[in-house]
């Protein structure tokens, strides 16, 4: 089969590789839209933490497909599937929190992702959305369901003010599920003017190029740098809370002022991946049409032209929005 491949940093390649077989207790998933992100620039260029990664690797970790029956038919509606893959007997997993289990592995980058004509994966962790679905939307259920994990953990209380810090997929879809959660008001901070109506069609209520002097009651930092964290810090309201969920280059560091946000009641936290629950909650939200997030995908691709996809992720085009770019396969 044809699956884009990493052989290693810096070599990336559409290639011919033996198709899997579905294990004792897997599926056989034909892949149809693939999300990229900068994870997978990450993956391609070596700069991710080596523990988060095996080489050779197919990449895609945010994707949809549809099951194959035992002929190689594909039956039923969208299919997602759970990313990461939990042991299931650490302490962390007994736990539930199986985001942070302590053996690492996650489709896509340590293990054969879905830009490729084939994927097997477990059967515990598919979710079945209904055929009504498309198939656009059920492409955006794992990074909906990281965003809908982190703003779940915020504790929102109804009536807040918002600030997303950001303007790529990950702060969108922020901005987008927050509409969720009951807010006066919701503030999109990016840097990229091309973004304004995207963020407005998410749900924003305004979109800022500059910080403003407003205070929020909640604070996301999806930009992932240690400016955008710094104006987090100093733009939360008193009893705020601010939830990290971009991540600047490692090491990065940033200064706080401890009295104010002991004075101030401030909650501070980050958030890791996803565990079952928010997936359900996504698919739920999908199947029952609460939210489509389709719009947030601004270019496609075919397989063939993985290296454009690559090449409009790198470089977004200064004078056009930029949301999600799709691959899609098997069309
Ligand atoms: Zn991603
Ligand atoms: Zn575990």
């Amino acid at each position: 089969m044809r699956a884009v491949v990493v052989a290693s940093p810096g070599h990336v390649a559409l290639q011919d590789i033996p198709a899997p077989l579905a294990a004792p207790g897997e599926l056989l998933i034909q892949p149809v839209a693939c999300g990229m992100c900068g994870t997978d620039l990450e993956l391609i260029d070596g700069s991710i933490d080596p523990a988060y990664v095996r080489y050779p690797l197919v990449l895609g970790h945010e994707w949809v497909g549809r099951v194959l029956d035992g002929d190689g038919e594909p039956t039923g509606g969208p299919v997602a599937v759970e990313g990461i893959i939990p042991c299931g007997h650490c302490v962390e997993c007994l736990i539930g929190a199986t985001n942070r289990c302590e053996t690492y592995d996650e489709i896509g980058f340590t293990r054969p992702g879905a830009l490729a004509e084939l994927i097997s994966v477990p059967e515990g962790l598919v979710h079945y959305l209904l055929p009504s679905v498309s198939m656009l939307d059920a492409a955006l259920v794992e990074p909906m369901a990281v965003v809908w994990r982190a703003l779940v953990r915020t504790a929102i209380r109804p009536r807040s003010t918002c600030l997303v810090i950001g303007d790529g997929t990950v702060a969108m879809l922020a901005v987008h599920l927050l509409g969720r959660f009951d807010p006066t008001r919701i503030s999109m901070l990016g840097v990229r003017p091309a973004q304004r109506e995207l963020a407005l069609r998410a749900g924003a209520n305004e979109f800022l190029l500059e910080p403003s002097d407003q205070r929020f009651d909640v604070i996301i930092e999806a930009a992932g740098h240690a400016e955008a964290v710094t104006t987090a810090l100093s733009s939360i309201a008193r009893g705020g809370s601010i939830t990290l969920l971009g991540l600047p280059p490692h090491g990065t560091q940033v200064s706080i002022v401890p009295d104010d946000f002991v004075n101030n009641d401030i909650t501070l936290q980050g958030s890791f991946g996803y565990t079952r629950q928010p997936w359900s909650d996504v698919v739920a939200l999908l199947n029952d049409g609460e939210v489509t997030p389709s719009f947030l995908v601004t270019h496609t691709f075919g397989i063939d032209d993985f290296n454009l996809a690559i090449e409009t992720l790198r470089t977004p085009p200064p004078e056009a929005a930029r949301g999600k770019v799709m691959m899609l396969l098997n069309t």
